[in-house]
């Protein structure tokens, strides 16, 4: 008893030392004084910039198209220890915040007060992580560097420079930077306004800030950092304007505000209310807790999307190769390797899209797996995609692979792996139905291939019980071979639809693959070669099982990138077990390409830590 009473006052005097740190929500004043030292018309070409788009955007005349906007964002990871080197999915996470925040479907969307319901806007912005960098190589959007700095001075800025240790930026014409690091002084972000010299735009975000998971810290962590800094990178101010009554953020739907809020604040009491009108403390740009903003204003959106329009053009136009998975050469051509959507770390899938059809508050998300949860999880790796339901509306959901290049005379296969959350009265199914189409839209459907193909069926109900602990946790194959639609370039939908209040749709490792070069007669049998455990942490087991004595064996691992990472050799093989050390590798999927004699064949296996 004594022992337990001495631990709890250690745990409470910790907990009372970690919250005497200041934190400071936002650095951008710190950050502009000292741009201003180092450039002395910092301050004016910044001004000018901003009174002269206040201007525009107040003339009746002034209308933004009506278009959405793509901006390609590259990722620096800057990182000391390994624990700031951020995973792809705690990035993916933030971009996913992005893309909800600034086309208005973030989920709490729904917690603005009904006095402010009509100022909501859809900003029409999306966001990418760029798939082509300046050089015009292809790339993940997301750079790491490891550096000898443990944190990094906000006037400095030398997160932004190689030499100094930090990474210098892309193009800031045509790229949107965004710094991840450890920040010094407790600052959880900062960003540059338009008109900032090229060397120091950016956004930069302290590596506990970012995302939704990982090393994202309540009560930060549902990536509002960031929306809010790249607010500020469109060239919005805080919505008390930094000063008093007497100064305005130069937006007219926003109030009046006296100063900023912190913490969750209850909306309509005497102490949200200031200027002489109630304060809208749950906008992106004040200085709530991030489960406690959720909107932009029709003006505040006028403002960025005139600022991209004029500031930062170069954006929108790079975005067309940039954001564009094949890097504006058109739709993969699969010849050159499969498609394959597990919807892991450092798969290379982009350019498929998720459509909430119903505009409800429920759509296909990327799921990483929960211990905790039982119920549903991935068939193989860390993630799978899934579909929950909503209580209220029914299921109208889609998500579209990328476009990939179907040729005359080359057979295409879909395969992928599907189950339903565990339900043990079977009583609440979700339904699946797969179609061709050309473009990610149910509007340009080719055909449904269960009305157009022998042997391809229409899913209908789902009765597939995630089971954790049975072979392949109970999901269940689908393969079928695409039919022909005279078409070169297709997209394959699926299209969850069911009643309101039904349960959840999982499916993982969608592969599209050019069936025509592996099915010929020398394709191993695949009775004669299994690899297990997958994914493997450790060792790798191929069981080979030829019906004759195989002269050259040889394995080679290959990344996604197609790149041979390892090669290992055998003589006058027939049968039994072989390892592979995968333990040097880090997690994610690669392929095993066998060669016996004159077989072949090629399996996807993934390492898991
Ligand atoms: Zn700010």
């Amino acid at each position: 008893m004594k022992k337990i009473f001495i631990l709890s006052i250690t745990c409470l005097f910790a907990a009372y030392t970690f919250a005497q740190e200041e934190l400071i929500r936002c650095g951008n004043s710190i950050h502009q004084e000292a741009l201003q030292a180092t450039y002395p018309d910092f301050t004016e070409n910044v001004n000018a910039k901003f009174d002269e788009a206040i201007t525009a955007i107040a003339q009746p005349e002034y209308k933004s198209n009506n278009v959405v906007y793509n901006v390609p964002v590259v990722i620096h990871v800057v990182y000391k220890n390994s624990s700031e080197n951020l995973t792809d999915a705690q990035i993916q996470s933030q971009m996913d915040i992005l893309n909800a925040d600034y086309r208005n479907i973030n989920p709490d969307g729904n917690q603005v007060p009904n006095l402010f319901g009509n100022l909501v806007s859809d900003a029409e912005i999306e966001f990418c992580l760029a798939t082509v960098d300046p050089n015009g190589n292809s790339t993940s959007g997301i750079t790491r560097t490891q550096t000898n700095v443990s944190s990094f001075s906000i006037s400095q800025d030398n997160i932004k420079s190689t030499t100094a240790g930090g990474k210098s930026p892309w193009d800031t014409d045509r790229y949107l930077n965004i710094w991840i690091g450890e920040i010094t002084g407790g600052v959880l972000g900062y960003a540059t306004p338009p008109g900032t010299p090229t060397a120091r735009d950016g956004v930069v975000i302290g590596y506990t800030y970012f995302g939704t998971n990982g090393t994202a810290t309540f009560p930060y962590n549902k990536g509002r950092t960031c929306t809010h800094e790249i607010g500020h990178y469109l060239g919005l101010r805080h919505i008390w304007g930094d000063g008093n009554c007497g100064v305005d953020d130069g937006i007219s739907d926003t109030p009046l505000q006296e100063s900023q809020y912190g913490g969750c604040p209850a909306f309509g009491s005497p102490s949200t209310f200031s200027c002489g009108s109630q304060d809208m403390f749950m906008n992106f740009m004040d200085y709530t807790d991030d489960r406690c903003m959720f909107m932009f204003t029709h003006e505040q959106v006028g403002l960025m999307r005139y600022v991209l329009e004029n500031y930062r053009p170069g954006l929108v136009q790079n975005a067309s190769v940039a954001c564009d998975p094949t890097g504006g050469a058109g739709c993969r051509d699969l010849t050159e390797g499969l498609i394959t959507m597990g919807f892991e770390d450092g798969e290379n899938f982009g350019g498929w899209s998720v459509l909430n059809n119903n505009d409800d508050s429920r759509e296909w998300t990327v799921y990483e797996q929960d211990p905790n949860n039982t119920d549903y999880g991935p068939h193989t790796g860390a993630n799978c995609i899934v579909y929950t339901w909503s209580v209220s509306a029914a299921a109208d959901d889609w998500f579209f692979t990328p476009c990939f290049e179907v040729q005359d005379n080359r057979e295409y296969e879909l395969s992928f792996w599907y189950a339903s959350a565990e339900d043990e009265f079977m009583a609440y199914p979700e339904n699946l139905r797969l179609v061709v189409s050309s473009e990610p839209s149910p509007n340009a459907i080719l055909g449904e291939c269960y009305s157009e193909v022998t042997g391809c069926e229409e899913l209908g109900n789902i009765m597939q019980p995630y089971d954790p602990n049975l072979p392949d946790k109970n999901y269940k194959n689908f393969t079928i071979a695409l039919p022909d639609y005279d078409v070169t370039d297709i997209y394959i939908g699926f299209h969850c639809y069911s009643d309101a209040d039904q349960y959840a749709m999982l499916i993982d490792d969608i592969e599209i693959i050019d069936i025509t070069a592996v099915s010929n007669e020398n394709a191993i049998a695949p009775e004669a070669f299994q690899t297990y455990p997958n994914p493997a942490s450790e060792q790798l087991t191929m069981d080979f099982n030829f019906d004759k004595t195989i002269e050259n064996l040889q394995v080679n691992l290959v990344d996604l990138a197609g790149k041979i990472i390892h090669t290992e050799t055998w003589e006058n093989y027939i049968a039994g077990n072989l390892q592979l050390d995968v333990s040097a590798y880090p997690s994610g999927v690669y392929f095993l390409n066998v060669q016996a004699d004159e077989q072949m064949t090629t399996r996807k296996v993934v390492v898991s830590k």
